[in-house]
């Protein structure tokens, strides 16, 4: 088939790999000068930045594409594991570091809250059943809410018994709360969902599984800054010969007949595809892109999951000293939990 991939960002570009993989002529358009949409690098006197991603998590995701497609990872990118993974200070003027190893974090806890080493197993134990129920049930399958991830799996016994031990009546929040008395350690933990761009008091209690993802299975980071997955991910598209059209913007999915024709470029270009994979905002996609009866319905349906995220501000600061009292990621926690 020949298909068009809108977006070269991350998702983007793994998409437009395995296709390509499979023998579709594919033809990735990017808005901007650049691969890799979020995951940007900035160079400016002398100071190398990461725009966006700078915490790595699950690696296997990067190895099961790279495997997928007959590569090794380890001959494009150069990750190491961070341990300690970051530093976090409260607004006591205490500060923790997170070890991906036992021993230090046992170290660690003994320092900053003796108490509650016994909890943290604890805690570090319900976490890592929440992500084998993950993998077993939904991690690797698209899912946009409670109600595809019931269908998307038959309900039998087995999954009956998996969805009973998700904690099904739990935010995030209380699962926390159930293990922790240390304000600080929960805040601490509630954090981790809270910088994938959700609420603890709403994300359900099965999220508690980022915990293990980071600390269990470790935080990487590959050696050249983040923008080297963007780079290893750009390769493979050159070496399975994707077409790659920089400076594109795709103003309009095109149909006829209910069925995708082809793409339109902002300069009023029409190019014939048998399929289209946006990797475009949802939102964006379905409201302006694709114009159709369908996408409205689908749109209107799905508002109240679809709202965005918060943003945030970031600041690129280059510094001509070091700070000592700093690890190479450092988290500043509010001294009002509740209200961050
Ligand atoms: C400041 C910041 C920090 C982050 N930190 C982390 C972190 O530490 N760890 C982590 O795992 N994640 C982190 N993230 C999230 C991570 O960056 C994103 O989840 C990921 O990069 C998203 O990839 P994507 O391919 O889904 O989307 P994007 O990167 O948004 O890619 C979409 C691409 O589509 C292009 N595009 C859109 N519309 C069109 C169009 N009509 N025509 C042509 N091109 C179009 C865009 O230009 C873009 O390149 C962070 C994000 C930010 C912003």
């Amino acid at each position: 088939m020949r298909i068009a991939v809108i977006g070269g960002g991350l998702a983007g570009l793994a998409a437009a790999v395995r296709l390509a993989h499979a023998g579709h002529r594919v033809t990735l358009y990017e808005k901007n000068s650049h691969l890799g949409g979020k995951m940007n690098v900035w160079k400016a006197n002398g100071f190398t930045f990461d725009m966006g991603p700078t915490i790595i998590t699950k690696p296997e995701v990067i190895e099961r594409l790279f495997l997928a497609v007959g590569r090794h990872h380890e001959d494009y990118l150069n990750l190491v594991a961070l341990d300690p993974q970051w530093r976090a200070f409260f607004a006591d003027g205490s500060h923790i570091d997170l070890y991906s190893s036992l021993h230090r974090m046992n170290s660690e806890l003994q320092r900053f809250a003796p108490q509650e080493v016994a909890n943290y197993l604890r805690f570090l134990s319900y976490s890592h059943r929440m992500n084998s129920i993950a993998e077993q049930w939904f991690y690797w399958k698209p899912y946009g809410s409670l109600h595809d991830l019931m269908t998307a799996s038959p309900m039998n016994l087995q999954s009956a018994l998996l969805a009973l031990q998700m904690d099904p009546f739990t935010t995030m929040h209380g699962a926390i709360r159930k293990h922790f008395r240390d304000e600080r350690l929960a805040q601490l933990f509630e954090h981790f969902v809270q910088y994938v761009g959700s609420s603890p008091f709403v994300a359900p209690a099965i999220l508690c599984l980022i915990a293990w993802v980071q600390i269990g299975l470790g935080c990487w980071y590959p050696m050249g800054g983040t923008g080297e997955i963007a780079g290893a991910l750009s390769r493979l598209c050159n070496e399975f010969g994707v077409d790659i059209r920089l400076n594109t913007f795709i103003e309009h999915i095109e149909t006829a007949d209910g069925k995708i024709v082809g793409v339109l470029s902002s300069g009023g270009q029409l190019e014939r595809f048998d399929a289209v994979i946006a990797n475009s905002d949802i939102v964006h996609t379905l409201a302006r892109l694709l114009d159709a009866p369908e996408a409205k319905a689908y749109l209107t349906k799905r508002q109240k999951q679809l709202e965005p995220a918060c943003s945030g501000i970031v600041l690129y600061l280059g510094c001509n000293r070091t700070w000592p009292q700093l690890q190479h990621h450092n988290f500043f926690f509010s001294a009002d939990s509740d209200a961050e």
